[in-house]
């Protein structure tokens, strides 16, 4: 099957791993059921900005705890839904989710920040995905301006003009468009071109800052992306940082926002809502 060239080889490595775990066929045959019934649950990473350590937002990460398998990387359910065709219901499911969990929040009073979800660059490119995700918005009447949608480039883009309209339509809807993985891309750089005017955010693969605190070539390589983001005024949020020289370097080179260990792993909902009780 073809690699994904949009993760890291972290990432990479990790769905190798599993793939000697899990038994792949045992995922194809119960994913479809799984996102029938909802089986999944979400985790919610806080997401922090690096010079006042202000809570702006966090990323929502699904999980899926297989009754026999145990938990199952999303790298892998994910890959085999766009394999078999599911990403698209699979990703607005997970919209719908994201939805319900905000409106929630506000009903007890609570400012959910933003949610960023994760959309399958299959699913973006997809002529039904704006007009189904405008149904789930009317319905659960959720305001968009707690909105994000993440998009990871792949090798195999093929739908550039459905893509480009699909971008387009929800920025005037409301939801933000952060590019994530940023770095390790296929070939992000000629997205960020082509459509920077309205994309928000840039997330910096985890990849390209893990070295920058003892590596002069990893911290110069970072400045660059970091530079090329307040050149198109994109705002630039860190991925994957996991000590506080690494927290201290990135906001003195400009970097705004930031995730990762250091700060908090991806919370449950019971955690998730405290720290938004906190913020109060
Ligand atoms: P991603 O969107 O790049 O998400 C970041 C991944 O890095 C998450 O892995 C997160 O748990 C992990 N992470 C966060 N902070 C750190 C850190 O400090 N160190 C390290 N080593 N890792 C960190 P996770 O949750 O296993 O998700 C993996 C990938 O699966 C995501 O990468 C995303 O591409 C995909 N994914 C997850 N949930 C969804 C979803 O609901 N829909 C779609 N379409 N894709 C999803
Ligand atoms: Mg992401
Ligand atoms: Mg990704
Ligand atoms: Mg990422």
């Amino acid at each position: 099957r073809a690699a994904r060239f949009s993760h890291s080889s972290y990432e990479l490595a990790d769905s190798k791993r599993s793939e000697q775990f899990y038994n792949r066929k045992i995922i194809i045959d119960e994913l479809p059921q799984a996102i029938e019934n909802n089986l999944f649950e979400l985790r919610y990473q806080p997401q922090y900005q690096l010079h006042d350590g202000r809570l702006i937002g966090f990323e929502a990460l699904s999980r899926w705890q297989h009754s026999q398998q145990g938990h199952v990387s999303p790298i892998l359910f994910i890959e085999v839904a766009e394999e078999l065709g599911m990403h698209f219901e699979f990703d607005l499911m997970v919209v719908g989710n994201v939805c319900r969990q905000i409106n929630y929040w506000i009903q007890l009073g609570l400012d959910p920040v933003r949610v960023s979800v994760n959309i399958s660059f299959k699913t973006l490119e997809m002529s039904t995905f704006v007009h189904r995700v405008c149904q789930i918005l009317r319905e659960l009447k959720c305001p968009t301006k707690f909105l994000e949608f993440e998009i990871t480039e792949t090798s195999d883009a093929k739908n550039l003009e459905t893509l480009s309209e699909n971008i387009q339509a929800l920025v005037d809807l409301g939801i933000r468009i952060a590019i994530d993985d940023f770095g390790t891309g296929y070939s992000s750089l000629s997205l960020i071109r082509g459509y920077y005017k309205s994309i928000d955010t840039l997330k910096l693969d985890r990849s390209l800052i893990e070295d920058i605190t003892g590596n002069q070539t990893a911290k110069r390589f970072a400045q660059h992306i970091v530079d090329l983001g307040k050149v198109l005024d994109l705002t630039i949020l860190a991925e994957g940082v996991e000590t506080a020289e690494q927290k201290h370097l990135l906001n003195e080179m400009g970097c705004q926002y930031a995730q990762g260990y250091f700060f908090d792993r991806p919370l449950d909902i019971v955690a998730t809502e405290k720290l938004l009780r906190a913020q109060r």
